[in-house]
């Protein structure tokens, strides 16, 4: 990187795909930034299905995505790529710098991000957690509401409310037994959980024996507090009765939803609503030196799959530098 930020390539989004490009493009010496709009790396494997297990990916016949995701970062980071997590990509513009054109991106709170090339890897669009649909919901963020649990030990000894019916909301009511203050309360809308059923029958055994508290079908319709989350009220949706619950942590793990968002506005021409067009030899779309891989990139017969985005990376890496350096596109073997 140049001392005012310039890299080559600036990879947008760090799923599987983005983390591939990352190494693809390190391996050929080129500066590489990593953006991400989530706090995490891993895209839709660490966000959706961190717990479940891949069976397609080459040279893995069965791993946990997590365990996937954690090995694309060591490959993809091992050549020392900057990572920006947390801010969403906003806009981008093209700006004069030392006599050279280069890509200047912004984010909701940061950049310019300077780069010679991109290589958008954004899969769905940048991802945001589901939101209880409790009004004023996000004042409560920072103050005991949380979509994520990163580290345990931020709730050690607190009372927990944990919101959900899948496999995150299943795993964590286990995984923070340890942790967390006993009982923990599982809130689910529906009698019904999604998760796997041996988690699920685990809850239920703890149930038993007073370290978890299940409440179905239930919604949270208030949060309570001063300053900080005090506790919630929560109704029976059967019944129509309204429990008040006392507590210092209320963690949604609600899934999430995706937008392309600002991506749509840079002028790149779209396959259909959610893909950004490219030319399958090169993976770059319409406008020069802005590549794509990944979910988000679309041509004729495409498959959505990490194998197949793997491989775009691989050539919109080496096409991506192939220009920047002015040479012909030529594979480089990574033994030594
Ligand atoms: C339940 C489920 C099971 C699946 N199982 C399999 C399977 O068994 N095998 C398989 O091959 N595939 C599977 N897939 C599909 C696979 O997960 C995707 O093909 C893969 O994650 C695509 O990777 P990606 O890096 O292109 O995009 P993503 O993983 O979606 O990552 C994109 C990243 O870009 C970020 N981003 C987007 N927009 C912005 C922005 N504006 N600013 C900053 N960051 C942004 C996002 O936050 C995200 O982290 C499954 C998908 C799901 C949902």
């Amino acid at each position: 990187m140049t001392s005012d930020g310039l890299v080559d390539i600036t990879i947008l989004g760090a799923g599987p795909v983005g983390l591939s490009a990352a190494y693809y493009a390190g391996h050929r010496d080129a500066p590489v930034r990593i953006v991400e709009s989530l706090e995490q790396l891993g895209g839709q494997v660490a966000a959706t299905y961190p717990e479940k297990h891949v069976y397609d990916v080459a040279g893995h016949p069965k791993i946990l995505g997590q365990k996937l995701v954690d090995l694309c970062a060591e490959q993809g980071l091992q050549y020392g790529a900057e990572v920006v997590l947390g801010e969403e990509a906003k806009t981008l513009e093209r700006v004069g710098q030392n006599g050279e054109e280069v890509f200047a991106l912004t984010t909701e709170n940061g950049g310019p991000y300077l780069s010679r090339a991109m290589i958008i890897t954004a899969g769905h669009g940048a991802f945001e957690p589901r939101k209880l649909g409790v009004e004023g919901v996000e004042e409560w963020e920072g103050k005991g509401l949380h979509y994520f649990v990163r580290q345990k030990d931020v709730f050690r000894d607190k009372a927990c409310v944990i919101v959900g019916g899948g496999d995150s909301a299943l795993d964590w009511t286990l995984g923070l037994q340890d942790t967390a203050r006993t009982p923990i309360a599982l809130v689910h809308r529906r009698d019904n959980f999604r998760a796997l059923e041996s988690s699920v029958n685990e809850a239920r055994e703890l149930e038993s024996e007073g370290l978890v508290k299940i409440m179905t079908p239930c919604e949270v319709r208030e949060i309570h507090g001063d300053g900080s989350i005090a506790g919630i009220s929560v109704e029976n949706t059967n019944t129509g009765e309204v429990e008040r619950v006392d507590c210092e942590a209320l963690i949604t793990l609600l899934g999430f939803h995706s937008h392309l968002g600002a991506i749509a506005d840079w002028g790149i021409e779209l396959e259909g609503k959610r893909q950004l067009k490219v030319n399958p030899m090169t993976m770059e779309t319409n406008l020069p030196r802005i590549f794509a891989a990944g979910d988000v990139a679309g041509y004729p017969g495409k498959i959505t799959l990490i194998t197949i985005g793997m491989g775009e990376a691989a050539i919109a890496a080496n096409n991506a530098i192939a220009q920047i350096r002015g040479e012909k596109v030529q594979p480089k073997y990574s033994t030594d």
